[in-house]
């Protein structure tokens, strides 16, 4: 079996224990912080929300460390700094099951959509827009959250009753899982797009790379042969060949390492040090950022 399959098989596993420790009927994580630490929160997924923590924050409330939301945030967070966006590498289920319905629909009837919209200021914008949200007393509901209609489905699921998905949940539903989902290249789209707390870990990770001590994805020109696999196999199009050598974006990669897996030459890898996209020469990835300006471009 290719090592790239083998990853993909490793990965469902790190996404598998994603499920069992963050969403009901086990949501272990949650249970554990709660019985051993006694701290407060909801024995499902919504015990991670990251929507109440801002809320609260943003409105005056304070973080109140104590809850199992804010607890698990602040982990994502600093796992973010130090790891890059490891939460939805590997363990975000929500994020997962689209990219791997997305695997099995055939290429041809597949849209690449960031050849069409460039996915990091709509990334950045949505995220934005989650953060001020509550100083305009606005709240953006479960009912666009992936996360809460996949416990839904779940528990839907075990006891028959899916009365609790209202329209609006059904729509987001069906764009997060079909129209970015199963049809889309990479099928995250809503990752790429839409999910504020993947935003929020890429903006944290494309300054924490720049420190010698954090992980990323490192790069050897010299092993290159520009075949373009990783290209292809990027569940988040942050890799891309434009002609001169290939093009990666910081702020899009969620460190899956499904490109290091794929790479014949061992070109990829991930650690700490110095990431060696060295943007001097042309034929070198390159950390674009959209925000940087042409020939301007960052090194880490
Ligand atoms: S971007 Fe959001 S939905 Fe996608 S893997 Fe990350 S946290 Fe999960
Ligand atoms: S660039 Fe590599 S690590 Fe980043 S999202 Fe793409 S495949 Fe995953
Ligand atoms: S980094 Fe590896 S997989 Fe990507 S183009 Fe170069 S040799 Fe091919």
């Amino acid at each position: 079996m290719k090592k790239s399959r083998i990853y993909l098989l490793i990965r469902a596993g790190w996404y598998l224990a994603g499920f069992i420790l963050f969403y009901a009927p086990f949501a272990f994580f949650q249970k554990l912080l709660i019985s051993v630490f006694n701290v407060s929160g909801n024995k499902d997924v919504h015990g991670s929300c990251f929507r109440m923590v801002v809320q609260k924050l943003f409105t005056g409330g304070g973080i109140e460390i104590k809850t199992t939301s804010a607890i698990i945030v602040l982990l994502v967070l600093i796992s973010a700094l130090l790891l890059g966006p490891i939460f939805c590498g590997k363990f975000c289920i929500s994020g997962a099951i689209s990219e791997y319905v997305s695997r099995i629909v055939p290429n041809k009837i597949k849209i690449n959509w960031s050849k069409y919209i460039d996915q990091t200021p709509v990334r950045y914008g949505i995220l934005a827009g989650f953060l001020i949200a509550p100083f305009m007393k606005l709240s953006v509901m479960c009912a666009y959250c992936n996360y809460s209609i996949l416990q839904t489905l779940i528990q839907g699921g075990i006891s028959w009753n899916l009365k609790a998905l209202g329209s609006t949940t059904i729509l987001t539903g069906f764009i997060w899982l079909i129209v970015l989902g199963a049809f889309t290249k990479g099928g995250r789209g809503y990752c790429s797009y839409l999910c504020p707390i993947g935003a929020v870990q890429s903006l944290i990770h494309s300054i924490g790379a720049r420190l010698p001590f954090t992980f990323k994805l490192k790069y050897s020109a010299d092993k290159c042969v520009s075949c373009n696999l990783c290209v292809k196999d990027c569940p988040m199009n942050a890799l891309k060949n434009s002609g001169n050598g290939l093009q990666y974006n910081i702020h899009s990669c969620i460190t899956c390492q499904q490109c290091k897996h794929v790479c014949p030459k061992n070109a990829i890898t991930y650690g700490y040090g110095k990431s060696n996209w060295n943007l001097n020469n042309e034929n070198d990835i390159r950390i674009i950022g959209k925000f940087a300006k042409e020939g301007k471009n960052e090194t880490i």
